[in-house]
């Protein structure tokens, strides 16, 4: 695959990705922006005989290309193919309650969390109607994983 190393600079290495034009740090082993791997060293979570392509935007899985799923010029797997992303936030809660949701924000924030509280009654973006009354707390998509976990350490203090 050609990548494009000329923007290297010695002290902060960039590869471009020649999927999508995101510029990404070279300690990176898969464009954050379209999942794209840039090494080869994974197989397919389906196909253990087949080199890996892609990696989920969300979970990490590997996936090639019989088994990836794009949407919005990103890379999931089936599970997360139906994931809401806004601006690359994904949202790990959802709640009717201001009140809940400044509290999960808040413990998230401490854990050094960088989240946004989304109020779909402010958004223009076009989304499920029926789920209009929520609010959601959106993390970027790199502090997923983390942001579950800690969710799930404190769900018994939260709720
Ligand atoms: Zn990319
Ligand atoms: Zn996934
Ligand atoms: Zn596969």
């Amino acid at each position: 695959m050609d990548f494009d190393f000329e923007l290297n600079d010695y002290n902060n290495e960039k590869i471009k990705c020649p999927e999508c034009g995101f510029i990404f740090s070279a300690e990176s082993f898969y464009c954050p922006e379209c999942g794209l791997l840039v090494i080869n060293d994974y197989r397919c979570i389906n196909h253990k005989n087949i080199i890996a392509k892609w990696m989920c935007v969300v979970c990490q899985t590997p996936l090639c290309d019989n088994c990836v799923h794009f949407k919005l010029g990103r890379a999931f797997c089936e599970v997360h193919l139906d994931t809401f992303i806004i601006d690359g936030h994904l949202p790990v809660f959802k709640t009717g309650s201001p009140w809940v949701a400044y509290l999960v924000l808040g413990r998230l924030k401490q854990s050094g969390i960088p989240c946004v509280l989304f109020n779909q009654h402010d958004s223009s973006y076009s989304i499920n109607i029926g789920d209009l009354s929520f609010l959601r707390i959106m993390v970027p998509l790199e502090f997923y994983e983390k942001a579950i976990q800690e969710l799930k350490n404190n769900r018994k203090s939260v709720v």
